[in-house]
Protein backbone atom coordinates (compact mmCIF):
# COMPACT_ATOMS: atom_id res chain seq x y z
CA UNK A 1 0.00 0.00 0.00
CA UNK A 2 1.43 3.12 -1.31
CA UNK A 3 0.93 6.05 1.52
CA UNK A 4 -0.28 9.75 -0.04
CA UNK A 5 1.99 12.07 1.96
CA UNK A 6 0.16 15.19 0.30
CA UNK A 7 0.10 16.78 4.09
CA UNK A 8 3.60 16.79 4.72
CA UNK A 9 3.83 17.79 1.15
CA UNK A 10 2.44 21.47 1.01
CA UNK A 11 4.77 23.00 3.39
CA UNK A 12 7.59 21.55 0.65
CA UNK A 13 8.84 23.48 -2.24
CA UNK A 14 7.90 21.12 -5.15
CA UNK A 15 10.74 19.29 -7.76
CA UNK A 16 9.04 20.63 -10.09
CA UNK A 17 6.57 22.30 -11.45
CA UNK A 18 4.10 23.12 -14.46
CA UNK A 19 2.79 26.48 -14.76
CA UNK A 20 0.52 27.80 -17.85
CA UNK A 21 2.22 26.06 -20.36
CA UNK A 22 0.36 26.38 -24.11
CA UNK A 23 2.31 24.04 -27.29
CA UNK A 24 0.80 24.30 -30.54
CA UNK A 25 2.15 22.88 -33.30
CA UNK A 26 1.42 24.54 -36.87
CA UNK A 27 -2.49 25.28 -36.14
CA UNK A 28 -2.86 22.19 -33.86
CA UNK A 29 -2.54 23.29 -30.16
CA UNK A 30 -2.02 20.59 -28.22
CA UNK A 31 -1.36 22.00 -24.42
CA UNK A 32 -3.71 24.25 -23.64
CA UNK A 33 -2.75 25.90 -20.24
CA UNK A 34 -1.53 23.21 -17.89
CA UNK A 35 -0.58 23.43 -14.79
CA UNK A 36 0.97 20.36 -12.71
CA UNK A 37 3.57 19.66 -9.71
CA UNK A 38 5.77 16.96 -8.57
CA UNK A 39 7.31 16.12 -5.14
CA UNK A 40 10.03 14.17 -4.16
CA UNK A 41 8.97 10.88 -3.14
CA UNK A 42 5.39 11.56 -5.05
CA UNK A 43 4.32 8.91 -7.67
CA UNK A 44 2.44 11.36 -10.26
CA UNK A 45 0.36 9.16 -12.49
CA UNK A 46 -0.15 11.07 -15.92
CA UNK A 47 -2.72 9.36 -17.78
CA UNK A 48 -4.86 10.37 -21.16
CA UNK A 49 -5.62 9.14 -24.62
CA UNK A 50 -3.68 8.95 -27.33
CA UNK A 51 -2.84 12.31 -28.39
CA UNK A 52 -3.74 13.96 -25.12
CA UNK A 53 -0.57 15.57 -24.84
CA UNK A 54 1.11 13.60 -22.44
CA UNK A 55 4.54 13.25 -24.29
CA UNK A 56 4.39 16.75 -25.71
CA UNK A 57 4.46 17.86 -22.03
CA UNK A 58 7.00 15.71 -20.88
CA UNK A 59 9.59 16.36 -24.07
CA UNK A 60 8.95 20.20 -23.35
CA UNK A 61 10.01 19.48 -19.51
CA UNK A 62 13.28 17.09 -21.19
CA UNK A 63 14.24 20.20 -23.23
CA UNK A 64 13.26 18.43 -26.57
CA UNK A 65 10.17 20.79 -27.35
CA UNK A 66 10.14 24.39 -26.71
CA UNK A 67 7.09 25.85 -25.12
CA UNK A 68 5.06 28.41 -26.42
CA UNK A 69 3.96 29.85 -23.48
CA UNK A 70 4.36 29.08 -19.69
CA UNK A 71 6.92 28.44 -16.85
CA UNK A 72 8.99 25.66 -15.88
CA UNK A 73 10.19 25.78 -12.23
CA UNK A 74 12.93 23.53 -10.58
CA UNK A 75 12.70 23.60 -6.36
CA UNK A 76 10.76 27.06 -7.32
CA UNK A 77 13.19 28.84 -9.71
CA UNK A 78 12.39 29.16 -13.33
CA UNK A 79 14.42 27.48 -15.52
CA UNK A 80 14.85 27.30 -19.13
CA UNK A 81 16.03 23.86 -20.43
CA UNK A 82 17.35 24.38 -23.76
CA UNK A 83 17.94 20.33 -24.45
CA UNK A 84 18.15 17.10 -23.46
CA UNK A 85 21.75 17.78 -21.73
CA UNK A 86 20.40 20.82 -19.86
CA UNK A 87 17.77 18.48 -18.37
CA UNK A 88 20.13 15.84 -17.11
CA UNK A 89 22.13 18.17 -15.65
CA UNK A 90 19.27 19.43 -13.36
CA UNK A 91 18.45 16.18 -12.58
CA UNK A 92 15.82 15.25 -14.85
CA UNK A 93 16.12 11.84 -16.60
CA UNK A 94 13.37 10.57 -18.85
CA UNK A 95 13.03 6.65 -20.00
CA UNK A 96 11.61 6.66 -23.32
CA UNK A 97 8.54 4.04 -24.25
CA UNK A 98 10.72 2.18 -26.47
CA UNK A 99 14.24 1.65 -24.32
CA UNK A 100 17.11 2.29 -26.71
CA UNK A 101 20.06 -0.07 -25.70
CA UNK A 102 22.83 -1.11 -27.78
CA UNK A 103 22.42 -4.75 -28.19
CA UNK A 104 25.95 -6.34 -28.74
CA UNK A 105 26.82 -4.72 -25.86
CA UNK A 106 26.06 -5.43 -21.95
CA UNK A 107 24.19 -4.02 -19.06
CA UNK A 108 27.17 -2.03 -17.38
CA UNK A 109 28.28 -0.60 -20.60
CA UNK A 110 24.69 0.34 -21.45
CA UNK A 111 24.47 1.87 -18.49
CA UNK A 112 27.40 3.56 -18.21
CA UNK A 113 27.85 4.85 -21.94
CA UNK A 114 27.99 8.44 -22.47
CA UNK A 115 29.52 9.16 -18.88
CA UNK A 116 33.27 10.76 -19.20
CA UNK A 117 34.29 9.69 -15.58
CA UNK A 118 36.52 6.23 -15.61
CA UNK A 119 35.11 3.14 -15.88
CA UNK A 120 36.34 1.60 -12.89
CA UNK A 121 34.79 4.54 -10.51
CA UNK A 122 31.31 4.41 -12.38
CA UNK A 123 32.07 0.07 -11.89
CA UNK A 124 31.86 0.71 -7.91
CA UNK A 125 29.09 2.89 -8.21
CA UNK A 126 26.86 0.51 -10.08
CA UNK A 127 27.39 -1.80 -7.74
CA UNK A 128 26.76 0.53 -5.14
CA UNK A 129 23.61 1.15 -6.91
CA UNK A 130 22.20 -2.34 -7.38
CA UNK A 131 23.31 -3.05 -4.35
CA UNK A 132 21.01 -0.79 -2.93
CA UNK A 133 18.10 -1.13 -4.85
CA UNK A 134 18.70 -4.69 -4.76
CA UNK A 135 17.60 -5.81 -8.31
CA UNK A 136 18.29 -9.04 -9.53
CA UNK A 137 20.22 -8.62 -13.13
CA UNK A 138 23.34 -9.40 -14.15
CA UNK A 139 25.41 -6.46 -14.88
CA UNK A 140 27.66 -8.94 -17.33
CA UNK A 141 24.87 -9.68 -19.55
CA UNK A 142 24.56 -8.51 -22.82
CA UNK A 143 21.21 -6.47 -23.97
CA UNK A 144 19.97 -8.17 -27.01
CA UNK A 145 18.63 -10.78 -24.68
CA UNK A 146 17.09 -8.65 -21.56
CA UNK A 147 13.12 -8.63 -21.55
CA UNK A 148 11.39 -5.13 -21.96
CA UNK A 149 11.27 -5.05 -18.48
CA UNK A 150 15.33 -5.46 -17.62
CA UNK A 151 15.88 -2.88 -20.68
CA UNK A 152 14.08 -0.56 -18.53
CA UNK A 153 15.61 -1.29 -16.13
CA UNK A 154 19.01 -0.57 -17.98
CA UNK A 155 17.52 2.96 -18.66
CA UNK A 156 16.23 3.57 -15.32
CA UNK A 157 20.14 2.56 -14.02
CA UNK A 158 21.31 5.25 -16.45
CA UNK A 159 19.10 7.74 -14.44
CA UNK A 160 20.42 6.69 -11.49
CA UNK A 161 23.49 7.07 -12.06
CA UNK A 162 22.84 10.37 -13.14
CA UNK A 163 21.58 10.96 -10.03
CA UNK A 164 18.20 12.21 -11.31
CA UNK A 165 15.94 13.28 -8.81
CA UNK A 166 12.97 13.61 -11.20
CA UNK A 167 12.89 10.50 -13.45
CA UNK A 168 9.32 10.33 -16.03
CA UNK A 169 8.60 6.93 -17.54
CA UNK A 170 6.37 7.19 -20.66
CA UNK A 171 3.91 4.19 -20.65
CA UNK A 172 6.30 1.78 -19.89
CA UNK A 173 4.23 -1.01 -18.83
CA UNK A 174 2.62 -0.89 -22.38
CA UNK A 175 5.00 -3.97 -23.73
CA UNK A 176 5.38 -5.90 -20.22
CA UNK A 177 3.76 -9.03 -18.96
CA UNK A 178 2.01 -9.15 -15.80
CA UNK A 179 4.93 -10.16 -14.03
CA UNK A 180 7.16 -7.54 -15.27
CA UNK A 181 4.47 -5.07 -14.25
CA UNK A 182 5.20 -6.10 -10.53
CA UNK A 183 8.87 -6.27 -11.18
CA UNK A 184 8.89 -2.59 -12.12
CA UNK A 185 6.64 -1.45 -9.55
CA UNK A 186 8.76 -2.60 -7.06
CA UNK A 187 11.47 -0.89 -8.76
CA UNK A 188 9.20 2.02 -8.39
CA UNK A 189 8.51 2.07 -5.04
CA UNK A 190 12.42 1.40 -4.11
CA UNK A 191 13.05 4.89 -5.99
CA UNK A 192 10.07 6.72 -4.40
CA UNK A 193 11.79 5.41 -0.95
CA UNK A 194 15.02 7.12 -1.39
CA UNK A 195 13.01 10.76 -2.60
CA UNK A 196 13.10 10.36 -6.14
CA UNK A 197 9.67 11.98 -7.98
CA UNK A 198 8.48 9.79 -10.42
CA UNK A 199 6.32 10.74 -13.29
CA UNK A 200 4.44 7.58 -14.66
CA UNK A 201 2.36 7.99 -17.96
CA UNK A 202 -0.25 5.02 -18.33
CA UNK A 203 -3.18 4.16 -20.00
CA UNK A 204 -3.91 1.62 -17.61
CA UNK A 205 -6.19 3.49 -14.89
CA UNK A 206 -6.20 0.06 -12.58
CA UNK A 207 -2.41 0.74 -12.55
CA UNK A 208 -2.85 4.04 -10.79
CA UNK A 209 -3.91 2.32 -7.60
CA UNK A 210 -1.55 0.23 -7.11
CA UNK A 211 1.61 2.87 -7.65
CA UNK A 212 0.74 6.71 -7.46
CA UNK A 213 0.21 8.67 -4.62
CA UNK A 214 -0.84 11.75 -7.15
CA UNK A 215 -3.00 11.66 -10.40
CA UNK A 216 -3.30 13.96 -13.05
CA UNK A 217 -5.43 13.44 -16.42
CA UNK A 218 -4.87 15.05 -19.58
CA UNK A 219 -7.47 15.54 -22.03
CA UNK A 220 -7.15 17.62 -25.17
CA UNK A 221 -4.28 19.25 -23.63
CA UNK A 222 -5.99 20.55 -20.43
CA UNK A 223 -5.84 18.66 -16.97
CA UNK A 224 -8.95 17.90 -16.04
CA UNK A 225 -7.91 16.07 -12.68
CA UNK A 226 -5.30 16.61 -10.74
CA UNK A 227 -4.46 15.56 -6.85
CA UNK A 228 -3.97 12.73 -4.20
CA UNK A 229 -5.30 9.65 -5.81
CA UNK A 230 -7.03 8.87 -2.20
CA UNK A 231 -9.45 11.83 -3.32
CA UNK A 232 -10.73 10.20 -6.83
CA UNK A 233 -12.83 7.25 -7.11
CA UNK A 234 -12.24 4.98 -10.69
CA UNK A 235 -15.65 6.27 -11.88
CA UNK A 236 -14.27 9.74 -10.93
CA UNK A 237 -11.18 8.90 -13.55
CA UNK A 238 -13.13 7.55 -16.13
CA UNK A 239 -15.27 11.04 -16.05
CA UNK A 240 -12.42 12.81 -16.38
CA UNK A 241 -11.05 11.43 -19.43
CA UNK A 242 -14.28 11.39 -21.24
CA UNK A 243 -15.07 14.33 -23.32
CA UNK A 244 -17.46 16.99 -21.70
CA UNK A 245 -20.21 16.39 -23.56
CA UNK A 246 -19.82 12.25 -23.30
CA UNK A 247 -23.62 13.12 -21.42
CA UNK A 248 -24.69 13.96 -25.01
CA UNK A 249 -23.56 11.11 -26.81
CA UNK A 250 -24.84 8.61 -24.50
CA UNK A 251 -27.89 10.13 -25.08
CA UNK A 252 -27.59 10.74 -28.84
CA UNK A 253 -27.32 6.61 -29.36
CA UNK A 254 -29.71 3.89 -29.06
CA UNK A 255 -30.89 3.29 -32.74
CA UNK A 256 -31.26 -0.48 -32.92
CA UNK A 257 -29.51 -2.81 -35.73
CA UNK A 258 -31.17 -4.33 -38.07
CA UNK A 259 -28.49 -7.49 -38.18
CA UNK A 260 -30.33 -10.67 -38.23
CA UNK A 261 -29.17 -12.45 -35.24
CA UNK A 262 -30.93 -16.26 -35.92
CA UNK A 263 -28.67 -16.66 -38.70
CA UNK A 264 -25.65 -18.62 -38.75
CA UNK A 265 -22.32 -16.52 -37.62
CA UNK A 266 -20.00 -15.89 -40.01
CA UNK A 267 -17.43 -16.03 -37.97
CA UNK A 268 -16.90 -17.72 -34.72
CA UNK A 269 -13.97 -18.37 -31.69
CA UNK A 270 -14.16 -20.83 -29.63
CA UNK A 271 -12.08 -20.70 -26.47
CA UNK A 272 -9.61 -19.18 -29.27
CA UNK A 273 -6.30 -18.74 -27.42
CA UNK A 274 -2.71 -17.27 -28.82
CA UNK A 275 0.22 -15.25 -28.06
CA UNK A 276 -1.38 -12.09 -26.14
CA UNK A 277 -4.55 -13.12 -25.56
CA UNK A 278 -6.75 -16.13 -24.01
CA UNK A 279 -10.25 -18.14 -24.16
CA UNK A 280 -11.78 -15.41 -26.54
CA UNK A 281 -15.14 -16.62 -27.47
CA UNK A 282 -16.51 -14.53 -30.10
CA UNK A 283 -19.19 -14.43 -32.93
CA UNK A 284 -19.75 -12.46 -36.13
CA UNK A 285 -23.26 -12.14 -37.61
CA UNK A 286 -23.34 -11.29 -41.46
CA UNK A 287 -23.66 -7.71 -41.99
CA UNK A 288 -22.82 -6.85 -38.77
CA UNK A 289 -20.33 -4.77 -37.54
CA UNK A 290 -18.67 -5.68 -34.37
CA UNK A 291 -16.48 -3.14 -32.23
CA UNK A 292 -13.26 -4.40 -30.70
CA UNK A 293 -12.76 -1.92 -28.30
CA UNK A 294 -9.57 -1.36 -25.73
CA UNK A 295 -6.79 -0.06 -25.24
CA UNK A 296 -3.47 -0.37 -26.56
CA UNK A 297 -2.13 -3.48 -25.91
CA UNK A 298 -4.95 -5.54 -24.53
CA UNK A 299 -4.60 -8.08 -27.06
CA UNK A 300 -6.76 -7.33 -30.24
CA UNK A 301 -4.19 -7.17 -32.86
CA UNK A 302 -2.69 -10.66 -31.82
CA UNK A 303 -6.28 -12.08 -31.95
CA UNK A 304 -6.43 -11.13 -35.63
CA UNK A 305 -2.79 -11.88 -36.96
CA UNK A 306 -3.73 -15.09 -34.83
CA UNK A 307 -7.17 -15.81 -36.88
CA UNK A 308 -5.15 -14.62 -40.30
CA UNK A 309 -2.49 -17.37 -39.70
CA UNK A 310 0.03 -15.01 -39.40
CA UNK A 311 0.64 -16.25 -35.54
CA UNK A 312 0.36 -19.58 -33.73
CA UNK A 313 -2.58 -20.62 -32.61
CA UNK A 314 -2.57 -21.64 -28.54
CA UNK A 315 -6.29 -23.57 -28.16
CA UNK A 316 -9.82 -23.14 -29.47
CA UNK A 317 -11.41 -22.95 -32.62
CA UNK A 318 -12.07 -20.74 -35.51
CA UNK A 319 -15.12 -21.23 -37.57
CA UNK A 320 -16.24 -19.52 -40.81
CA UNK A 321 -19.46 -20.19 -41.91
CA UNK A 322 -19.13 -23.44 -39.75
CA UNK A 323 -15.94 -24.35 -41.14
CA UNK A 324 -13.02 -24.69 -39.21
CA UNK A 325 -10.23 -22.73 -40.66
CA UNK A 326 -8.23 -23.00 -36.88
CA UNK A 327 -4.60 -22.43 -37.61
CA UNK A 328 -4.61 -22.34 -41.37
CA UNK A 329 -2.60 -20.72 -43.61
CA UNK A 330 -3.38 -17.12 -44.46
CA UNK A 331 -3.85 -17.63 -48.05
CA UNK A 332 -6.40 -20.55 -46.96
CA UNK A 333 -8.13 -17.94 -44.76
CA UNK A 334 -8.38 -15.73 -47.86
CA UNK A 335 -9.84 -18.30 -49.86
CA UNK A 336 -12.32 -19.23 -47.50
CA UNK A 337 -13.90 -15.52 -46.97
CA UNK A 338 -11.82 -13.69 -44.12
CA UNK A 339 -9.30 -10.93 -44.90
CA UNK A 340 -7.46 -8.56 -42.60
CA UNK A 341 -6.23 -4.85 -43.23
CA UNK A 342 -3.58 -4.45 -40.57
CA UNK A 343 -3.10 -1.66 -38.24
CA UNK A 344 0.05 -0.60 -39.49
CA UNK A 345 -0.39 -0.32 -43.32
CA UNK A 346 3.01 1.12 -43.34
CA UNK A 347 4.77 -2.26 -41.93
CA UNK A 348 2.21 -4.66 -43.06
CA UNK A 349 -0.16 -3.82 -45.17
CA UNK A 350 1.24 -1.77 -48.01
CA UNK A 351 3.55 -2.51 -50.76
CA UNK A 352 4.89 1.21 -50.91
CA UNK A 353 6.85 0.66 -53.73
CA UNK A 354 4.15 -1.40 -55.82
CA UNK A 355 1.83 0.80 -58.10
CA UNK A 356 -1.80 1.31 -56.88
CA UNK A 357 -3.06 -1.16 -58.82
CA UNK A 358 -0.75 -3.78 -58.07
CA UNK A 359 -1.45 -3.02 -54.59
CA UNK A 360 -5.27 -3.35 -55.36
CA UNK A 361 -5.45 -6.97 -56.60
CA UNK A 362 -2.45 -8.34 -54.54
CA UNK A 363 -4.25 -10.53 -51.90
CA UNK A 364 -6.89 -11.29 -54.41
CA UNK A 365 -4.06 -13.68 -56.55
CA UNK A 366 -5.61 -15.65 -53.85
CA UNK A 367 -8.68 -15.09 -53.96
CA UNK A 368 -11.71 -18.26 -54.67
CA UNK A 369 -13.52 -16.77 -56.88
CA UNK A 370 -11.07 -15.10 -59.56
CA UNK A 371 -8.33 -17.63 -59.16
CA UNK A 372 -5.46 -16.80 -61.30
CA UNK A 373 -6.71 -13.77 -62.83
CA UNK A 374 -5.33 -11.00 -61.79
CA UNK A 375 -2.05 -12.43 -62.44
CA UNK A 376 -3.92 -10.66 -65.73
CA UNK A 377 -2.77 -6.89 -65.85
CA UNK A 378 -6.04 -5.63 -67.47
CA UNK A 379 -8.50 -7.33 -65.33
CA UNK A 380 -6.12 -5.76 -62.72
CA UNK A 381 -7.19 -2.35 -64.33
CA UNK A 382 -10.38 -2.80 -64.03
CA UNK A 383 -10.88 -4.27 -60.67
CA UNK A 384 -8.84 -1.20 -58.92
CA UNK A 385 -10.78 1.63 -60.56
CA UNK A 386 -14.00 0.35 -59.61
CA UNK A 387 -12.60 0.59 -55.71
CA UNK A 388 -10.31 3.79 -56.66
CA UNK A 389 -14.03 5.28 -57.59
CA UNK A 390 -16.00 3.46 -55.48
CA UNK A 391 -13.60 5.00 -52.28
CA UNK A 392 -12.68 8.62 -53.63
CA UNK A 393 -9.10 7.35 -53.43
CA UNK A 394 -7.03 10.63 -54.38
CA UNK A 395 -4.45 9.18 -57.19
CA UNK A 396 -2.77 10.84 -60.12
CA UNK A 397 -3.36 6.99 -61.81
CA UNK A 398 -3.11 3.40 -60.55
CA UNK A 399 0.74 3.53 -61.62
CA UNK A 400 1.27 5.97 -58.78
CA UNK A 401 3.32 3.97 -56.27
CA UNK A 402 1.35 3.67 -53.04
CA UNK A 403 3.71 5.30 -50.78
CA UNK A 404 3.44 8.96 -52.21
CA UNK A 405 0.07 8.70 -51.33
CA UNK A 406 -1.70 10.62 -48.02
CA UNK A 407 -2.21 8.72 -45.31
CA UNK A 408 -5.95 8.34 -45.79
CA UNK A 409 -5.82 7.52 -49.51
CA UNK A 410 -2.90 4.50 -48.47
CA UNK A 411 -5.69 3.00 -46.11
CA UNK A 412 -8.46 2.99 -48.91
CA UNK A 413 -6.28 1.19 -51.27
CA UNK A 414 -5.39 -1.16 -48.49
CA UNK A 415 -9.09 -1.96 -47.61
CA UNK A 416 -10.12 -2.00 -51.48
CA UNK A 417 -6.92 -4.73 -51.36
CA UNK A 418 -8.80 -6.82 -49.00
CA UNK A 419 -12.04 -6.34 -50.15
CA UNK A 420 -11.04 -7.85 -53.87
CA UNK A 421 -10.25 -11.01 -52.43
CA UNK A 422 -14.64 -11.12 -52.25
CA UNK A 423 -14.36 -11.78 -48.67
CA UNK A 424 -17.90 -12.79 -45.89
CA UNK A 425 -15.86 -10.55 -42.96
CA UNK A 426 -13.24 -8.42 -43.01
CA UNK A 427 -10.80 -7.55 -40.10
CA UNK A 428 -10.21 -3.80 -40.15
CA UNK A 429 -7.57 -2.91 -37.23
CA UNK A 430 -7.23 0.82 -36.48
CA UNK A 431 -8.56 2.24 -39.86
CA UNK A 432 -8.91 5.41 -39.16
CA UNK A 433 -5.67 5.98 -37.05
CA UNK A 434 -3.45 8.43 -38.22
CA UNK A 435 -5.39 9.85 -41.17
CA UNK A 436 -7.48 13.02 -41.55
CA UNK A 437 -11.22 14.26 -40.62
CA UNK A 438 -12.36 13.87 -44.21
CA UNK A 439 -10.85 10.46 -45.30
CA UNK A 440 -12.17 8.83 -41.64
CA UNK A 441 -15.84 9.85 -43.21
CA UNK A 442 -14.69 7.88 -46.19
CA UNK A 443 -13.96 5.36 -44.67
CA UNK A 444 -17.00 5.18 -42.48
CA UNK A 445 -19.38 4.96 -45.33
CA UNK A 446 -16.90 2.30 -46.93
CA UNK A 447 -18.07 0.23 -43.61
CA UNK A 448 -21.46 1.30 -44.18
CA UNK A 449 -21.28 -0.17 -47.65
CA UNK A 450 -19.87 -3.18 -46.46
CA UNK A 451 -22.55 -4.06 -43.66
CA UNK A 452 -25.35 -2.81 -46.63
CA UNK A 453 -23.61 -5.68 -48.93
CA UNK A 454 -23.72 -8.09 -45.82
CA UNK A 455 -20.01 -8.33 -45.69
CA UNK A 456 -19.59 -8.59 -41.74
CA UNK A 457 -16.94 -6.46 -40.63
CA UNK A 458 -14.99 -7.24 -37.33
CA UNK A 459 -13.56 -3.65 -35.92
CA UNK A 460 -11.08 -2.93 -33.92
CA UNK A 461 -10.86 0.41 -32.65
CA UNK A 462 -9.08 2.44 -29.68
CA UNK A 463 -11.35 5.14 -30.72
CA UNK A 464 -14.37 4.79 -28.56
CA UNK A 465 -16.04 7.41 -30.51
CA UNK A 466 -15.90 5.19 -33.86
CA UNK A 467 -17.24 2.20 -32.61
CA UNK A 468 -19.92 4.07 -30.89
CA UNK A 469 -20.56 5.41 -34.45
CA UNK A 470 -20.32 2.26 -36.41
CA UNK A 471 -20.77 -0.51 -34.35
CA UNK A 472 -23.72 -2.94 -34.26
CA UNK A 473 -22.50 -4.94 -31.11
CA UNK A 474 -19.68 -4.44 -28.86
CA UNK A 475 -17.15 -5.84 -26.71
CA UNK A 476 -14.11 -4.69 -25.08
CA UNK A 477 -10.87 -6.82 -24.19
CA UNK A 478 -8.94 -6.09 -21.69
CA UNK A 479 -5.74 -7.70 -20.68
CA UNK A 480 -6.44 -10.39 -23.40
CA UNK A 481 -10.03 -11.23 -22.87
CA UNK A 482 -13.10 -10.37 -23.91
CA UNK A 483 -14.48 -8.36 -20.65
CA UNK A 484 -17.87 -7.00 -21.65
CA UNK A 485 -19.94 -7.20 -24.42
CA UNK A 486 -22.38 -4.48 -25.43
CA UNK A 487 -26.15 -4.67 -27.40
CA UNK A 488 -26.03 -1.05 -29.97
CA UNK A 489 -28.96 0.42 -27.41
CA UNK A 490 -25.90 -0.18 -24.57
CA UNK A 491 -22.90 0.66 -26.60
CA UNK A 492 -21.46 4.71 -25.28
CA UNK A 493 -18.07 5.33 -24.29
CA UNK A 494 -18.67 5.71 -20.88
CA UNK A 495 -19.64 1.79 -20.72
CA UNK A 496 -16.63 1.57 -23.19
CA UNK A 497 -14.16 3.32 -21.30
CA UNK A 498 -14.93 1.84 -17.93
CA UNK A 499 -14.66 -1.79 -19.87
CA UNK A 500 -11.95 -1.42 -21.94
CA UNK A 501 -9.63 -0.11 -18.67
CA UNK A 502 -11.09 -3.29 -17.02
CA UNK A 503 -13.09 -1.36 -14.34
CA UNK A 504 -16.49 -2.76 -15.40
CA UNK A 505 -18.31 -4.84 -13.61
CA UNK A 506 -17.40 -8.46 -13.23
CA UNK A 507 -13.51 -8.49 -13.85
CA UNK A 508 -12.22 -6.44 -11.03
CA UNK A 509 -9.00 -6.12 -11.46
CA UNK A 510 -6.22 -4.12 -9.60
CA UNK A 511 -3.25 -6.16 -7.58
P1 LIG B 1 0.07 11.54 -26.00
O1 LIG B 1 1.48 11.29 -25.57
O2 LIG B 1 -0.82 12.01 -24.89
O3 LIG B 1 -0.51 10.38 -26.74
P2 LIG B 1 1.26 13.48 -27.78
O4 LIG B 1 1.85 14.49 -26.90
O5 LIG B 1 2.17 12.47 -28.38
O6 LIG B 1 0.07 12.77 -27.04
O7 LIG B 1 0.50 14.18 -28.98
C1 LIG B 1 -0.42 15.24 -28.78
C2 LIG B 1 -0.74 15.87 -30.09
O8 LIG B 1 0.41 16.57 -30.57
C3 LIG B 1 -1.14 14.92 -31.19
O9 LIG B 1 -2.19 15.51 -31.92
C4 LIG B 1 0.11 14.81 -32.03
O10 LIG B 1 -0.23 14.55 -33.37
C5 LIG B 1 0.71 16.18 -31.88
N1 LIG B 1 2.17 16.16 -32.01
C6 LIG B 1 3.05 15.59 -31.15
N2 LIG B 1 4.31 15.78 -31.55
C7 LIG B 1 4.25 16.48 -32.70
C8 LIG B 1 5.23 16.99 -33.61
N3 LIG B 1 6.53 16.83 -33.40
N4 LIG B 1 4.79 17.68 -34.68
C9 LIG B 1 3.47 17.86 -34.89
N5 LIG B 1 2.49 17.42 -34.08
C10 LIG B 1 2.87 16.73 -33.00
MG1 LIG C 1 2.67 9.47 -25.70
Amino acid sequence: MVVTNSQTRENQTALLSVRGIYKSFGLNQVLKGIDLDVSSGEVLALIGGNGAGKSTLMKIIMGIYTHDRGDLLLRGEPVTVANTAAALARGIYMVPQEPLLFPNMNVEENVVIGFTQSKAELHKELVAVMEDVGWDLDLSRKASGLSIAEQQMVEILRGILRHADLLILDEPTSALTFDEVKSLFKVIRDLQQKGIGIIYITHRLAEVFDIATDVAIMRDGIITIHGPVSDFTREDLVRGLLPPDAEEAVKATGSVSAVDYSAEPVLELRDFSGYGFSDVDLKVWPGEVLGVAGVVGAGRTEMATTIFGMDRVLGGKVLLSGVDITGKKTRQVIQAGLNYVPEDRHLNGLFKICDVAANTTSASLYSRALGSVFLNRRAEREVTDGYVKSFRTKITGQEQLAGSLSGGNQQKVVIGRSLASGPKIVVLDEPTRGIDAAARGDVYSIIHQLRDKGVSVLLISSDMEEIVELADRAVTMYQGRINAEFKKEDINQDNLMAAAFGIAGKEEIGA
